[in-house]
């Protein structure tokens, strides 16, 4: 093989780590990932909003309750003052009485309200499955997209050092100021060799004097760009 051949190959696996490389930098599936932790951050808080608002409503029921309980007792007492005793002041009997309808009254409103507080509890704990619902499929899709990336990245590691190999073996097979050439324009313009397409140097666009695609044509010593300084490569 000739020398502008091993280069010109030694290229395009540097161009191919290179790519790999910037993919490792910045997968996209990272951002996919991110978006979805933040997702199930969000749903992991309104849950527990949701649980804390459930509780302190099973707490106000649980008073409501009492309350009620309370009341009815008193009715109780009351209605066995006004049934059972043997009360014949009218006074007594008329504010007895009064205080009998008051306190039916409140019963009434009482029970009201601690249906409403049960109907409130009901419809915040339908709220909490459905959102629970939807936490178990956001963190089955997290699990899934974790395990994907990880594999992903696994594959791209791989072949990264696959392509670090490959240039390895063909760099040996170079003589030593010839890499050391390709490898100063790696670093300082990232590609080295470039290809020569339609009498133009592809690296910088500019068209090639006949001088340059003489030489290149006529054998296959090592040919700079004048422009760009890259090494030429015809195919
Ligand atoms: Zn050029």
């Amino acid at each position: 093989m000739y020398n502008v051949e091993k280069l010109w190959l030694l290229q395009q696996h540097y161009s191919q780590l290179e790519e790999i490389e910037k993919i490792l930098k910045a997968p996209s599936t990272l951002e996919k990932i991110k978006k979805l932790n933040l997702i199930l951050r969000n749903t992991e808080k309104k849950l527990d909003d949701l649980r804390s608002k459930i509780n302190s409503n099973q707490k106000i029921l649980r008073r409501k309750d009492l309350a009620l309980k309370d009341l009815e007792y008193r009715l109780k007492e009351i209605e066995k003052k006004l049934y059972e005793e043997n009360i014949t002041d009218i006074d007594q009997l008329s504010i007895l009485d009064k205080e009998r309808k008051k306190i039916k009254r409140d019963i009434e409103n009482m029970e009201i309200n601690l249906l409403e507080t049960i109907e409130l509890i009901e419809n915040l704990k339908k709220e909490y499955e459905n959102l629970q619902e939807e936490f178990k499929e956001y963190r089955i899709g997290y699990t899934k997209l974790v395990k994907e990336h990880k594999s992903l990245m696994n594959q791209y590691e791989k072949k990264a050092q696959g392509e670090k190999r490959e240039i390895e073996k063909i760099s040996s097979n170079i003589d030593d100021e010839l890499l050391e050439k390709f490898n100063n324009l790696i670093k300082t313009r990232k590609i080295a060799v470039v290809e020569v397409l339609e009498n133009r140097c592809s690296g910088c666009n500019m068209v090639l004097p006949s001088i340059i695609l003489d030489k290149l044509k006529r054998n296959n010593q090592i040919v700079i760009c004048e422009n760009c300084q890259r090494i030429l490569y015809l195919p």
